[in-house]
């Protein structure tokens, strides 16, 4: 058929699928996947190939002049992923902060592609933008903040601390900024936060045109929480020498410990120095949902502005992240700027949210749907339960790493545990232990058995497991402990 002839009283396109391809399609589709999820703990957690040896698997092969039959491709494809990724869903996966996702969120996303409403505006998206407001509202219930603090749903932890961070500066910088500039304001300017502070500050610092050097990257104190005592020297120095302090940062949660910051003296500074307060919890606010931790968050319902992401601890699949911001107009100050072409607001008489005045996106994707549907599919009795027994299962591995001989447990705090390798004999310098460390890191995720990262705690070199995973079990973790020694007692013997 000759590709170029047009049809246009009768639209003939292999695209749109008939109602029964779409059926037989989905049904395969979803009949391999949950063979995929059952098969999970006893797969490798995740490949050993190269990115070489991946490109020439995958085969480098032109943009298709035509089409192929899309039973062939999702076939092929879903083979091709299952052999060849790391799966974040398995048991022995402890990686970063990444967890296993909700198989529920998988369909909710299906879900929502195939409604695809555009949750940048209420008129394209009548009950999805309903379903976020929703939403929003539930996670402000769940981390204990009013629910009159409002906000929107972004891709992650990045975007939360970042959409954040610009309303901060709305808020706190004199108001020709939006018309003349950061310049046109004639002062200079400060932001405060802890030296393990996420790397997304110095992507805010660099790109609101503040420059990393306004960033004040505080001191921790032996227990990795940010030195108050620091930060209040470091702002009255600014203060004497001209500079205006705008903000300061505390992490509920720090990625490399799981530490929290003392967030009641930090919301104590902000409001002595008239300072917008953000909280970055991105990974660890959802523990305040639990009676035993909560002393942890004091001070987190003084915060101006909070990050978390689903996409983490309430394990929605990626992405999903949320800005929240005490007083929400601050975000509608920064971001909404209502240019001509835009007249969601004329089609109904009563106000409705329109979320792209909340944040950078204007097209939206419909990312709530499949926080709000595992929500309510477990609840937060639910969730309380799964946070509760990952804290847990850290702490098991904490402790069998204390009680070993051949490991040194080095902190504990939420999910988060670090240890390390300590080969038996003479002392060995911490030089020796850092790079015996690293190697036993670096081979262990080649080997794909299980998967940890790494910290650095004060110039210590550790691994690090990260337990955001409703399938790990104690078992797990045993066999970590004694997957890990084994590798360390090989790495050592080859070097010695
Ligand atoms: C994960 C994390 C981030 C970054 O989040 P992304 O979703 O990866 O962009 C920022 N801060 C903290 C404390 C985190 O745990």
């Amino acid at each position: 058929m000759n590709p170029h002839a047009l049809s246009l009283d009768r639209r003939s396109t292999a695209i749109g699928l008939t109602p029964d391809e779409f059926r037989t399609l989905g049904h395969q589709l979803v009949e391999d996947l949950a063979q995929l999820l059952g098969a999970l703990p006893s797969r490798p957690v995740t490949t050993q190939k190269s990115p070489k040896q991946l490109s020439a698997l995958l085969g480098d092969f032109p943009l298709p002049e035509n089409g192929t039959a899309a039973n062939e491709l999702l076939k092929k494809t879903t083979q091709l992923l299952a052999e060849n990724s790391l799966f974040n869903g398995h048991p022995k996966f402890f990686g970063y902060i990444t967890s296993s996702p909700a198989p529920l969120g998988a369909l909710a996303d299906l879900l929502a592609a195939t409604i695809n409403p555009n949750v940048g505006a209420n008129v394209l998206s009548p009950m999805a933008t309903q379903i976020e407001k929703q939403t929003i509202g539930w996670l402000c219930d769940f981390i204990g903040v009013p629910n009159s603090y409002g906000g929107v749903l972004v891709s992650g932890g990045n975007m939360a601390n970042l959409t954040a961070f610009f309303a901060a500066l709305t808020a706190k910088l004199p108001h020709q900024l939006k018309e003349e500039g950061l310049a046109a304001t004639g002062k200079r300017y400060a932001v405060y936060c802890a030296k393990t502070t996420h790397t997304w500050i110095d992507k805010a610092a660099h790109l609101s045109g503040l420059g990393k050097q306004a960033v004040r990257m505080i001191e921790v104190d032996h227990s990795n929480r940010i030195n108050t005592q620091a930060l209040r020297g470091a702002i009255t120095k600014d203060k004497q020498n001209g500079i205006l302090p705008l903000m300061a940062i505390g992490t509920a949660g720090d990625v490399s410990t799981g530490v929290v910051d003392n967030l009641l003296e930090l919301a104590s500074i902000c409001r002595t120095e008239n300072l917008w307060f953000h909280i970055d919890g991105a990974y660890g606010v959802p523990a305040a949902v639990l009676p035993n931790y909560q002393h942890l968050f004091q001070g987190m319902d003084q915060a101006d502005s909070i990050a978390i992401d689903p996409h983490k601890w309430l394990y929605a699949p990626l992405e999903a992240g949320c800005t929240l911001v005490r007083n929400p107009q601050h975000l509608i100050a920064t971001y909404s700027s209502h240019p001509e072409y835009y007249k969601f607001d004329a089609v109904q008489s009563e106000v409705a949210t329109n979320f792209y005045e909340y944040g950078f996106q204007n097209s939206r994707g419909f990312r709530a749907l499949k926080v709000w549907l595992t929500l309510q599919q477990i609840g937060k009795v639910g969730y309380m339960q799964l946070i509760e027994e990952d804290i847990e299962l850290a702490k098991y591995l904490f402790q069998l790493a204390d009680q070993h001989p051949h490991l040194e447990a080095v902190s504990h705090n939420l999910s988060i545990t670090t240890l390390r390798y300590i080969p038996s004999g003479t002392t060995h310098s911490q030089e020796y232990l850092n790079e015996l460390n690293e190697q036993i890191t670096n081979q262990l995720q080649s080997e794909g058995v299980v998967f940890l990262s790494n910290a650095n705690v004060q110039g210590t070199y550790c691994l690090r497991a990260c337990v955001v995973n409703f399938r790990t079990t104690k078992k797990d973790m045993e066999e970590v402990v004694d997957y890990l020694v084994n590798l360390g007692h090989k790495i050592h013997a080859a070097r010695s």
